[in-house]
């Protein structure tokens, strides 16, 4: 079954594959929706996936419950993996944490694999 991009302006995008019909009979109409669509794939682009947001965002926002306090991400959960470019084609790599600007060393594997936690580098 074809899943038809949801933009509701899809349609009077006037370009050739959205052109169907006979001689005399000829329309454009919505695309569909292939595994490269945009907005969870129900939409053909970004720009339909836009015209979607600018005609019900607002709504749904409300619908799903509209946020009043701002959501905060403390320091406990401000760590990244990083690193810098220390020349001759070296790197430094550590976690970072974003807010305290704390570092904890890390070796070239450590920062590559990705079950490498901070809390495997704590407890080392
Ligand atoms: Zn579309």
């Amino acid at each position: 079954m074809n899943k038809f991009c949801q933009g509701p302006k899809c349609h009077t995008y006037m370009t050739t594959d959205r052109k169907r019909g006979i001689k005399g009979d000829k329309y454009f109409q919505t695309r569909t929706v292939n595994s490269y669509g945009y907005g969870d794939n129900n939409f053909c682009t970004t720009i339909c996936l836009g015209d979607w947001w600018a005609k019900h965002g607002t709504r749904a926002i409300d619908h799903f419950g509209r946020l009043h306090n701002p959501i905060r991400l403390i320091q406990e959960n401000a760590w990244i993996k990083d690193y810098d470019y220390i020349g001759n084609g070296d790197h430094t790599h550590y976690f970072l944490n974003k807010l305290t600007n704390e570092r904890i060393p890390l070796t070239l594997a450590q920062y590559d694999d990705n079950d490498y936690t901070l809390e495997r580098a704590r407890q080392t």
